[in-house]
């Protein structure tokens, strides 16, 4: 079974990667230290080496198209 970074969406092998379980119970799963953190003080669609960001600069791109 292998899971996907909750921050870039970057998928993590087995035995790698941070857990983190919050207070309310929500698991969220980071491949590094890094999206840990980054995840902690920024919204990942904000943050340009994520997999959100890319998706939703794909979807603003697609929608400029659309109108020129
Ligand atoms: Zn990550």
């Amino acid at each position: 079974m292998s899971m996907n970074c909750s921050f870039c969406e970057k998928s993590i092998p087995v035995g790698r990667g941070l857990i983190s379980v919050k207070s309310d119970g929500a698991i969220s799963y980071y491949c590094t230290s890094k999206c840990e953190r980054n995840a902690k003080i920024r919204m990942a669609k904000k943050v340009k080496w994520t997999a959100l960001y890319r998706k939703r600069k794909s979807e603003r791109l697609a929608k400029t198209n659309k109108k020129s």
